[in-house]
């Protein structure tokens, strides 16, 4: 495993760590708020559903139809994998495109952003906690890619 740090200057991203912990900290709470007080099988299906949809904007949407364009989609069907990738907290959908292409383009090379090379918990999750000089190099490389982006969901 390559230490992540010895490559690049270490940029720790906090406002993703305190994210991150904060919304497992919620997520617990609830669940324990869920056990120690009476709740309805409608607020666990709705949770499953809420769950299921923001799932299917993350891999149909964000994955396959704005970062590989595998398939057309209607402005609607847009508007709803924008909105419910909005609310699984992906980012915005033309990071999450960019990072994605880069991911595809430079596969384990050092400029992937999930690089394999730098550890199992660098590729999985380690990755959101570094700014690394790769990240803002391909907000610079990319930003032409999606001059025109904010077109993204009406097209
Ligand atoms: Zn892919």
């Amino acid at each position: 495993m390559t230490d992540p740090a010895a490559a690049s200057p270490v940029r720790i991203y906090w406002e993703n760590i305190l994210f991150l912990a904060l919304t497992h900290l919620a997520g617990l709470a609830g669940i324990v708020y869920a056990a120690a007080s009476h709740f309805s099988l409608a607020t666990l299906g709705l949770a499953a559903g809420w769950l299921t949809l923001c799932m299917l904007s993350t891999t149909g949407g964000y994955h396959r139809l704005f970062a590989h364009r595998a398939y057309r989609a209607s402005p609607v069907l847009r508007i709803f994998y924008l909105l419910f990738g909005a609310a699984s907290f992906q980012g915005p959908a033309l990071r999450w495109a960019s990072d994605h292409r880069i991911h595809h383009a430079l596969t384990d090379e050092e400029a992937d952003p999930h690089n394999i090379r730098k550890g199992f918990w660098w590729a999985h999750i380690g990755w959101l906690f570094y700014r690394t000089p790769a990240n803002t190099a391909k907000t610079t490389r990319h930003q032409g890619t999606f001059r025109f982006g904010i077109l993204l969901a009406a097209c």
